[in-house]
Formats: structure tokens, sequence, C-alpha cells
């Protein structure tokens, strides 16, 4: 999952990066807010974190100029700022919710992961499935079948973004860029290399092969023979 992360103060800013990146996410940062824009406008993003109060624009002018873009990106806002107004304002300018600083770690995690649910046929907002594979993104249990897998941080990241997409075809770069981030473009065989790591845990040894390579295009989650 990748997020831009828009916050001007460096210490708040590092610290939230260093804890999204060691639960998998690919985070991008940025401490302005006419370089967030340009950023969202670039890359494809699951959820932009917003800081309020930034230099050149501030967060609901740039949230409010995404909307425009009709970019519908999920924007948590980040702020100092707890006044209703504050709240309604923030709300009014195109985010989808709201944390007021300081906030503890575990609501962020929890609010990001509110905020980039896909209820899917488990009917528990946290877990995702496809065929005998789950994910659970709140434990970080994964099972083929009645088997659980032990999955570094990396290789969960990218076996719950072939989950949010089941049955699509997935470009190399798609994956990369949802997956690593920057980083993808330095290692161009990355990606290749993961979806191994995966087989390896979740595909030895079952007759169903559920990570497909598409030649010439990509992977594929799929169940279909
Ligand atoms: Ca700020």
């Amino acid at each position: 999952m990748r997020i831009l992360l828009v916050e001007d103060e460096e210490n708040v800013s590092a610290f939230i990066q260093q804890g999204l990146t060691e639960e998998g996410f690919a985070v991008d940062a940025v401490g302005d807010g006419e370089t967030a824009l340009d950023f969202a406008q670039t890359y494809e993003y699951d959820l932009i974190l917003l800081d309020v109060l930034l230099p050149k624009m501030d967060g609901r002018q740039v949230s409010r100029a995404l909307r425009q873009r009709g970019i519908a990106t999920p924007i948590l806002m980040l702020t100092a700022l707890d006044a209703v107004k504050d709240r309604v304002d923030g709300l009014d300018s195109g985010a989808d919710d709201y944390l007021v600083k300081p906030f503890a770690y575990q609501e962020l995690l929890a609010r990001i992961r509110a905020r980039t649910r896909a209820f899917d046929r488990t009917g528990n907002p946290d877990e995702l499935a496809f065929a005998d594979l789950s994910l659970n993104r709140l434990t970080r249990q994964v099972k083929r079948g009645e088997q659980s897998a032990e999955l570094t941080s990396k290789e969960f990241a990218l076996l719950e973004f072939f989950l949010l997409h089941p049955e699509q075809v997935l470009s190399r770069t798609q994956i990369g860029e949802h997956v690593w981030g920057y980083d993808f473009y330095n290692h161009s065989n990355i990606v290749d290399v993961y979806v191994g790591y995966l087989r390896r845990k979740l595909d030895d040894g079952h007759t169903a092969q559920l990570i497909r390579t598409v030649r010439g295009a990509g992977y594929k989650l799929s169940a279909e023979e």
C-alpha cells in the first residue's frame, strides 16, 4: 500500500514514516502543499496523510484542489487544530477523516486501515480472503487453508495488494509502485523476486497455484484453471 505523507515538521514526518515503513507500507514523504499536489497528481496512492498547516499551500487547499481535479484518493487530515470549525472545514475541503495531534500511533494505524478497507465476502473488515487464502490486517496472520504462513512485512504488503485486486492482471510497475514506492525504480526485478518468495510460502505443495504469471503483462491472483 502506497501512502503520500505530507508533513512539514521533520521529526513528526520521520516518526510516522519509520512506523509505517516497518508495517510494510511504501511511504513518499513531502514537506509542503505544492509538492504534495504535484506528487498526488503524478503517482497513484492508496491514501494521503495530510497535515493542515503547511508552507506554500495549506492542507485544505491541497485537498480541495485534488477533489476539483477528480482525484478521489482517501485523505486523512492531521492537525493540531481542534475546534469544531477546523474539523468541519477539513471535511468540507474533501478530506475523508480527521486526526488531531498529538495522536497515538495505534490510532493512526487504525484510521489508515479503516480508510483503505475493502469489504469482501469475509464480512470482517480487517480480513481479506481469496479461494482458501486469507490475510488478517489486524493480527497480520496469513493462512492458506489451515496452514499458517510467516511473511515478512514486504511479502505481506505484496499479498495484500494481490488480495485487493483479485482476478486482475497487475503489471510489474503497478505492483512495484504500490508496494515499494520509489525503491522500486532502483530494483527492477524486485517484484519477480518477491512473487517467488510468496509462491514458495503459499503455493508450493498445493494443486491450485493462485499467483499466476500472465506472459508479457504481469501477475494475477486467480483461482481459474
Ligand atoms: Ca505543519
